[in-house]
């Protein structure tokens, strides 16, 4: 795996595809530069070695017209702020004016195109498209991890018009290298914590980690379905029926593979899904009528921290219940120590995929885990086994 690190850029103009698909308020302010500051370390390794740098990414749906609202005109003062380097902004991606403005780069110089998605070629994966692109610079750097999953021009067509210049970005290579640390090389025992609100929607990912991980720790929503598939009682709590033969399917295939499968002994019950409902703690195979189960209660916690603090390497998808809500929130937070308390010892903990990532954010548990992964449905499809196309086309002679 080649990054940015295996060249030097002195001279060279680096084409560099970031993920700058950043929130704004309505005065199109950035809200949350993270996406920004994640990228810096791979620009300013290049702008180091005495090279330029040109940035590439999409902003929003503009779905193929030039609209003012996601112009990356709007981003610029933003990227000049984090990188520490007046941005140069030219209003075209492709065509004479950016090659233009590409070719006057000098070193040391940071140049932003105009958002790629204004042109219907980049989602669709057009090679002409990214001919036009690859004219820009003389190394392809592939930094966006968050839209990785794409086949499109600027994230993985592209890489056919640099055979020997290209490589992963330093963000990149971060995630690539937090997931392998998990699914190849991880140090036993190996746990999965797998929560949110649906079944099927983990089913890939449960099925690709099986193979791999000693202990599945089940929360969230999801656990009603295996609970009820197995005779449980589980009251108004949120169900997939139609998934129940796949939740006793996954049993099997666990107990087959050696793999201790944990679910929540206890829950939080609540008579209402809402934050100021009647609340009890029941045992989850005797959910009462007209309760729902909107948390994992304290039995479970100790059982899954117990567990979770004799790991050695640790992946975290999906709270463990209805965390937006202050009263629903315990179980998952307590997960969050447990993890952040392993790692202390020494264990290895990614957290990735969509709503975990939000609650690890919002509750500062960042500096507590490994790592913490910048792409959802990139680190999902990652975690399910599937090659992404940005990363293959990288990695391809
Ligand atoms: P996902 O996107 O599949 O990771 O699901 C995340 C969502 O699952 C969050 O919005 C949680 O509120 C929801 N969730 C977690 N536990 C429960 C539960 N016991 N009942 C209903 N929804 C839940």
């Amino acid at each position: 795996m080649k990054t940015v690190n295996d060249f030097n850029f002195n001279g060279k103009k680096a084409l560099i595809r970031v993920d700058f698909n950043v929130p704004q308020d309505e005065n199109l302010k950035v809200t949350d530069n993270t996406r920004i500051v994640s990228a810096k370390p791979t620009i300013d390794k290049i702008l180091k070695d005495g090279g330029s740098a040109i940035l590439m990414t999409h902003l929003g749906r503009p779905k193929g017209q030039a609209t003012d609202k996601f112009s990356l005109k709007h981003i610029v003062d933003e990227v000049s702020k984090v990188l520490g380097v007046s941005v140069k902004f030219v209003d075209e991606c492709v065509g004479p004016k950016a090659e233009k403005a590409a070719a006057d780069l000098k070193p040391g110089e940071v140049l932003l195109l105009e958002n790629l998605r204004f042109h219907n070629e980049e989602e669709k994966g057009d090679e002409e498209f990214a001919k036009q692109l690859a004219k820009l610079g003389d190394i392809y750097v592939n930094d966006a991890f968050g839209t990785a999953h794409r086949a499109h021009a600027s994230t993985a067509i592209i890489a056919k018009f640099f055979p020997s210049n290209k490589c992963f970005g330093l963000l990149m290579a971060k995630e690539l290298d937090a997931i392998q640390k998990v699914l190849k090389t991880g140090e036993k025992p190996i746990t999965a914590i797998l929560g949110g609100s649906k079944v099927s929607s983990k089913i890939t990912i449960i099925e690709n980690i099986l193979p791999v991980v000693d202990n599945l720790i089940i929360g969230g929503g999801m656990t009603y379905t295996f609970v009820k598939a197995q005779g449980g009682k589980i009251g108004k709590s949120i169900c997939e029926d139609d998934k129940q033969d796949l939740a006793l399917d996954i049993l099997k295939k666990a107990k087959e593979q050696g793999v201790k499968v944990y679910l929540p002994e206890d829950s939080v019950v609540a008579n209402d899904f809402s934050n100021d409902a009647d609340i009890q703690i029941v045992d989850t195979k005797s959910i009462p009528d007209g309760w729902e189960g909107l948390d994992v209660g304290p039995k479970t916690v100790k059982t899954f921290s117990e567990v979770i603090k004799a790991s050695k390497t640790i992946l975290w998808n999906g709270p463990l219940g209805v965390f937006e809500m202050p009263n629903f929130a315990k179980g998952t937070k307590s997960i969050g120590d447990a993890i952040g308390e392993a790692t202390k010892n020494g264990a290895f903990s990614l957290v990735g995929g969509g709503d975990s990532v939000a609650f690890v954010k919002q509750n500062n548990y960042t500096d507590k885990v490994s790592y913490v992964s910048t792409g959802g449905g990139a680190m999902l499809e990652s975690l399910e086994g599937k090659e992404l196309p940005g990363v293959a086309a990288v990695l391809k002679d």
